[in-house]
């Protein structure tokens, strides 16, 4: 298998990825491994403050809008940057404290620290609300993993007047087959590699004439295509969405008749996804990619035993 990414790729968080001299069921595994076998961190456990304080002749209570396990809930879907050259343990195998009891366990190398105190506004405040942000997370532990700037305005609750919300939160490496909250991407998902041809340029006219733009901004026309094909992978899939504004039900598909047709690449895919921003896209495949082997080293080693 080879693969390559796509050109203009990743944007932000979002890639594509072609895989090529593959089958369907290949890609699958490699969907699979991103979805749940990539660690990251996530914040899975939360000690919440619970009592009556007084502050500066203030009474406040630590109650909020939310139930706890739904605050704990919210805390866990954060995205918390993870570093896998940082080579953190998993909280249950870490050589520092499988020794210890469950109470005890919880060290530096296989936990993240985050500490939360807001109180809601003063009693004399204009607002009767605030709202508390993933921002307002404090890294405990290196600042390194501090709460990435582009999901510090995640609302967590709000807090009314008399009210405050106090906690320590401690993230774990984890595989999105646990739970969904250490799954570093979402939307993936993969189609067959196709490139588009034009059959007849005078139909394909009832296309051209709308309009359409790719999503780079060209026009969607007879210039996209070189001697009657269109290879480029970004293009092929502006054109395929364009194609819908005249299939079947549009009323146009009698006059295109088909002029532009796509056709698969044998043994070609595109892969695409997003991660939350706990990882970059790349890193997040070359990780599934080392899961994928290790399983299969590993299952070599058992076939190798078993059959001993
Ligand atoms: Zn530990």
């Amino acid at each position: 298998m080879k693969a390559q990414i796509v050109e203009g790729w990743p944007k932000e968080n979002s890639i594509r990825i072609s895989l090529s001299e593959t089958d369907a069921s290949q890609v699958n595994a490699i969907r699979r491994a991103l979805i749940s076998d990539v660690p990251k961190l996530a914040i899975t456990r939360v000690n919440i403050s619970q009592g009556v304080v007084e502050t500066e002749g203030q009474i406040l209570e630590s109650v909020n809008v939310l139930p706890d396990e739904m605050l704990a809930h919210r805390l866990a879907m954060i995205p918390v940057p993870t570093y896998p050259e940082e080579k953190l343990d998993f909280f249950e195998t870490c050589p520092v404290c499988i020794d210890m009891v469950e109470a005890e366990k919880g060290c530096p190398q296989c936990q993240v620290l985050y500490s939360l105190n807001i109180q809601g506004p003063a009693p004399d405040a204009e607002e009767d609300h605030i709202t508390v942000y993933a921002g307002d997370l404090t890294t405990i532990s290196d600042p390194m993993f501090d709460i990435k700037e582009e999901h510090r305005r995640i609302p967590i609750t709000i807090l009314s007047k008399g009210q405050y919300l106090e906690l320590y939160a401690f993230a774990t490496l984890g595989r999105g087959a646990s739970h969904q909250k250490w799954s570093p991407v979402a939307g993936v998902g993969f189609s067959n590699r196709n490139v588009a041809k034009l059959n007849n340029a005078k139909k394909a006219e009832t296309l051209f004439a709308l309009g359409l733009k790719t999503s780079d901004g060209r026009d969607i026309d007879a210039k996209l295509f070189k001697n009657k094909q269109v290879d480029d992978v970004n293009t092929v899939m502006d054109l395929e969405r364009a194609l819908h504004q005249v299939g079947p039900g549009t009323g146009r598909d009698a006059d295109f008749d088909g002029a532009i047709t796509l056709e698969q690449v044998e043994g070609e895919y595109v892969l695409s996804y997003e991660t939350d921003g706990s990882l970059d896209p790349v890193t997040v495949f070359n990780l599934a990619m080392d899961e994928l082997s290790n399983r299969f080293a590993g299952l070599n080693e058992e076939i190798g035993v078993a059959l001993n």
